[in-house]
């Protein structure tokens, strides 16, 4: 049996497993390596896709994160916030396209006026739901307390990437201070968790500085964890963050895209049963790259919901696809697109992670 057939029949793949699975080049092996994860897909998952809407709340941070467009040092960006009236209308506008789960992104803020704006758009979007949409929340490091408010206001999953679990790595694409601690965003993922959420993190991948060994200890990492969901994507650059000076020390952009499908399939490897996001950022850099992660072991899909008047002063990163409008006639074509790759989109589900169901069943 050759090298890849041998470590794919394992039950458990050691660290240099992972990084022989993360380095494959060759294109036979690299399809050997998809099949697989997506086989395990269909035995845990089945051919579900899960979809969430993405509602982009604000472009406001008080954080400068070297390599995010919108840190709060930009001051390029247009800042917003959307009304609450026209985020409850977005929610509407997601239960008539048939979603049955949103999610709440923004850049971060942790004043009272945000905090409690949070929890009060938690409780309307369940008042005017029904049934009520199950909600994501993705906006950052916030205490233990807040985070169980917002879950006893009625959100369910929470969304917070480590975006490396090596130190080194993390201390040099963040600014050097307090509000920027690598132990403090652990601390938080672990409050997320303990506050009640199905929890979910992630991480970037080519970062500069970011070896195949740091991806193969993140992967490990995140399944210590033992989170119920990954979000995790490509690092594109910006233009207007200091990481850019880097920009020349990345892997070439179709490299960094194979190897996050790499990273997808070998997640979905050796976490069966977590829910596993297709990100924008694939999107980015190939058309229909949500479809290829969802080809190699990615089961959830976040198409975007963000009135468009707001897109262009969100961008991450550069090229970061927002002119499209989610319509009734995209999502029909969104539909065929799935169903040729073999897939559904499973309208009648919440699509909580089993993950999630299972560890809850056990306490
Ligand atoms: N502010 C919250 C936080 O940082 O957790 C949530 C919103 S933040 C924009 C969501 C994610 O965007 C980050 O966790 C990061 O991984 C990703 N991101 C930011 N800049 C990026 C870039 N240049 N390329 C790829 N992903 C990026
Ligand atoms: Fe702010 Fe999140 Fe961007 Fe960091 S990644 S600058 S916290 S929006």
């Amino acid at each position: 049996m050759n090298g890849i057939a041998n470590i794919l029949n394992k039950k458990e793949f050691s660290k240099e497993d992972i990084i022989y699975l993360l380095s494959v080049k060759n294109k036979d092996d690299q399809s050997l390596l998809f099949q697989k994860a997506f086989e395990v897909k269909l035995k845990n998952i089945g051919k579900n896709v899960y979809l969430r809407g993405l509602i982009e709340l604000s472009n406001q941070c008080k954080k400068n994160c070297l390599y995010c467009g919108i840190r709060g040092g930009n001051e390029k960006v247009n800042r917003y916030a959307i009304p609450d009236d026209e985020v409850i209308e977005v929610a509407k506008y997601a239960q008539k396209l048939n979603f049955n789960s949103i999610v709440f992104q923004s850049g971060e803020r942790s004043d009272s006026a945000f905090v409690e704006r949070i929890s009060n758009l938690i409780k309307k979007v369940k008042e005017v739901t029904n049934p009520k949409l199950r909600l994501t929340l993705s906006v950052g490091e916030q205490s233990f307390e807040t985070y169980k408010n917002w879950f006893n206001a009625g959100a369910e999953r929470y969304l917070l990437r480590i975006e490396s679990s090596n130190k080194n790595v993390y201390n040099k694409i963040h600014p050097n201070d307090e509000l920027h601690s690598y132990d403090i965003r652990l601390k938080s993922l672990e409050n997320v968790k303990k506050a009640g959420f199905q929890t979910g993190t992630g991480i970037m991948i080519g970062l500069p500085f970011q070896t195949v060994e740091d991806l193969a200890d993140d992967l490990l990492y995140i399944k210590k964890l033992a989170v119920d969901m990954v979000g995790m994507g490509p690092y594109i650059e910006h233009a207007d963050t200091p990481l850019y000076q880097q920009k020349d020390n990345l892997l070439p952009i179709q490299e960094r895209l194979e190897l996050a499908l790499r990273m997808i399939s070998v997640l979905r490897l050796i976490a069966p049963t977590i829910n596993i996001v297709s990100t924008t950022a694939l999107e980015t850099i190939a058309a229909n790259g949500r479809e290829f992660g969802l080809k190699v072991g990615a089961n959830v899909i976040m198409p975007n919901l963000t009135p468009l008047k707001y897109r262009e002063s969100y961008l991450l990163y550069d090229n970061k696809p927002y002119l499209n409008e989610v319509t009734e006639e995209s999502m029909k074509e969104l539909t065929s697109s799935i169903r040729s790759i073999g897939q559904e989109i499973a309208w009648d589900e919440f699509g909580d992670s089993i993950h999630y169901l299972q560890r809850n069943k056990k306490n």
